[in-house]
């Protein structure tokens, strides 16, 4: 039965904080439970997927806002449509989309929150900062102060971080450290260890050696530095898994 996968996307969903990675996040969980065979299962189906959708919608409304954001209004008439099954998978897709449309104009992240999102999306790329302020139209001594204000952290900083969760998981694949660096954005292999010893206090060789346990912990304590909800929107509250 699907509810095996229902319940993992549940459990993941609490650990995403940006909604522009739900679309990908959900057609995992729809190629799962695509077509149930019969009408008990479909009638299950659309039970749990409605459940999915109030989940959703609580995940990045944990304030309840007294205000009835227009991407709430949309959820409803999806879970209708879903408990008459009138609807499928297929338009839980188009909801996710609709929804996180809505929810980006209704709920506007900061400049640093905008920056940190276009960082996580090409970690490699040589960033300047000019390529940031252009794009969201903010001084860099604004963008600065909301990356501060946002993550404790300059918006150097912060790459150098991000570029370390890419790093990490594929040196624990044994992929070797030149190809890593190169991969993550650093031409030179020095760059590379300098930011490594900057941030971890260690080689990476020396993080191989590291159990499997504390290498996790390192990795989700990084991301608890980079990953976080925008201040500025009553968005997505701290991550949970890691309080
Ligand atoms: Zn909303
Ligand atoms: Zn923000």
């Amino acid at each position: 039965m699907a509810a095996r996968e229902f319940q993992l996307f549940a459990e993941q969903l609490t650990m995403i904080v940006d909604v522009s990675e739900l679309e990908a996040r959900a057609d995992v969980l729809m190629q799962a439970v695509l077509s149930p065979p019969s009408q008990i299962d479909r009638l299950v189906t659309a039970i749990l997927w409605a459940r999915t959708v109030v989940s959703i919608v609580d995940h990045f409304h944990p304030t309840k806002q007294v205000e009835y954001c227009r991407c709430r209004a949309v959820a409803d008439s999806a879970i209708k449509r879903l408990l008459a099954l009138e609807s499928g998978p297929e338009h839980v897709r188009a909801w996710l989309h609709e929804f996180r449309a809505m929810y980006s104009v209704g709920h506007p992240l900061c400049a640093a929150c905008s920056a940190a999102r276009m960082i996580r999306a090409d970690p490699a790329r040589h960033w300047k900062i000019e390529d940031m302020t252009q794009v969201l139209s903010v001084s860099a001594a604004r963008l600065a102060n909301a990356f501060r204000v946002e993550f404790g952290l300059t918006a150097h900083e912060y790459i150098e971080v991000v570029r370390l969760c890419h790093a990490l998981p594929l040196l624990a694949q044994g992929v070797k450290v030149e190809a890593v660096a190169h991969d993550v954005g650093y031409s030179s292999k020095r760059n590379f260890y300098e930011m490594f010893e900057k941030w971890l206090r260690m080689t990476p060789k020396g993080l191989m050696h590291l159990d499997r346990r504390r290498r996790e912990s390192l990795a989700a304590s990084l991301n608890h530095l980079v990953l976080k909800a925008c201040t500025f929107s009553p968005g997505v509250t701290s991550l949970r898994q890691w309080a």
